[in-house]
């Protein structure tokens, strides 16, 4: 079949849910992926960092082989060999005393809230019904009826209401809206993402972290971390929170958890807070099993045995000067911005424009992949184990298109 057959069939039988490059993948290895004619690429969504690991790595590949000629799936019906030793590595390596296994990330974030909520009517002591979650303008967690609840992007809520009340939102990087706001003592949580990804890697005033983590304690609300995309070594630490030495209450993390190999999520906090659901109040068929516990256990192992998260920094920091330097060279980028290896660059154009998608289809052509987000902004986020030659090399590709124009 030619690529454009595969793209028709997707067209014809698919939901057109979503709008990919014209690229047909079928392998992956590191840093590269191949279409189905052999052309080679450098990955620089990487899955939306769930594959910082790298594709296919043989660790992962080897666990995940090994796991599903033993046992893939008990349910919670049963105890399994590894789903104490896979919830203790995450409760020790992030420092809480319980973990809650998903699948993916939206419902951690599901979770989350309804943790909070138990939290608040059974902890705080807020009224029946009335607790309230608040939420950054530009997040996004996920496509559940709770996640596009919580969401001011028309392309995420338009015609998919009546929405879930009990949220509300504030700007972000917004101490001054956040401290009126945690006024109301019906407020449950602040459920806020470090750096704001799919928003177009949105990074808050340094501080602002620290600050609101510190006004949620004050007034005794939850501060909720969503990490599913920052986490796991994206920015240079193994959360983004650690850059502030925050310790969030509830942590969410996804995407990387499993490197790339299926959904894994988890929801990570004190008993205070966990302990309010029990058995027979929340859970989920796949969450926890066995398959996801072995790729979990190696995934983590791997960002840790590899230094990804130092190497994140470092080649970040290449990345970074690399695009400065380049913003000062063209007037088509307005702006350039980057934690580790969570970058980005905003085009001078709007939203609407045609000419970041334009620049992607150039970068494809030319050996690199990156989609543009909100329009005019293109996330730069390679997995974590990119040499410095490789980031040379897809350096080199992002000169030639952007100086070609
Ligand atoms: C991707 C993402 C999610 C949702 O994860 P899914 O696995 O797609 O459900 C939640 N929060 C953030 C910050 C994300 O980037």
């Amino acid at each position: 079949m030619t690529p454009q057959e595969y793209i028709d069939l997707e067209s014809d039988f698919g939901a057109h849910n979503y709008h990919p490059l014209p690229v047909v993948l079928e392998r992956g290895e590191g840093v590269y992926v191949y279409d189905v004619t052999g052309k080679k690429y450098l990955d620089f969504l990487s899955a939306y960092s769930a594959v910082n690991q790298g594709h296919c790595h043989p660790r992962l590949v080897k666990a995940i082989s090994e796991q599903a000629s033993r046992l893939t799936l008990s349910s919670r019906a049963f105890h399994t060999n590894l789903l104490g030793s896979t919830e203790k590595k995450l409760a020790d390596k992030f420092g809480y005393e319980k973990v809650l296994l998903m699948n993916t990330g939206v419902e951690a974030g599901e979770s989350a809230i309804k943790l909070a909520r138990k939290w608040a009517y059974e902890v705080k002591g807020v009224p029946a019904n009335q607790a309230e979650i608040i939420f950054a303008e530009g997040n996004f967690w996920g496509r559940t009826i709770a996640a596009v609840s919580s969401s001011n992007d028309p392309s995420s809520y338009h015609n998919f209401g009546p929405f879930v009340p009990g949220f509300s939102r504030i700007p972000y990087n917004d101490l001054a809206a956040l401290e009126e706001k945690l006024q109301n003592p019906h407020v449950a949580a602040f459920m806020v993402e470090p750096i704001q990804g799919e928003a177009g890697v949105v990074i808050p005033s340094p501080g602002y972290l620290k600050k609101a983590a510190a006004l949620c304690k004050k007034h005794r609300v939850l501060f909720i971390a969503d990490e599913i995309q920052t986490g796991l070594g994206r920015t240079g630490a193994w959360l983004a929170c650690h850059h502030e030495l925050v310790h969030p209450d509830i942590l969410l993390l996804g995407k990387a958890l499993s490197g790339g190999f299926m959904p894994v999520s988890a929801v990570l906090c004190n008993d205070e807070i966990m302990l309010t659901i029990k058995p027979g109040e929340h859970g989920s068929t796949y969450g926890g099993n066995p398959l996801a516990c072995a790729v979990t256990n190696v995934a983590i192992d791997i960002i840790e045995d590899e230094d990804l998260v130092e190497n994140s920094t470092v080649r970040g920091q290449q990345l970074l000067t690399f695009l400065e330097s380049l913003r000062d060279k063209t007037a088509l980028i307005k702006s350039v911005r980057g934690k580790g290896l969570l970058c980005a660059i905003e085009i001078d154009t709007d939203e609407d424009s045609h000419v970041a998608w334009e620049i992607c289809l150039d970068l494809m052509k030319k050996g690199l992949l990156a989609k543009p987000t909100h329009g005019n902004k293109i996330r730069l986020a390679p997995p974590l184990t990119i040499t410095g030659a490789e980031m040379d090399q897809a350096c080199s590709i992002i000169d030639k298109v952007f100086l070609g124009y």
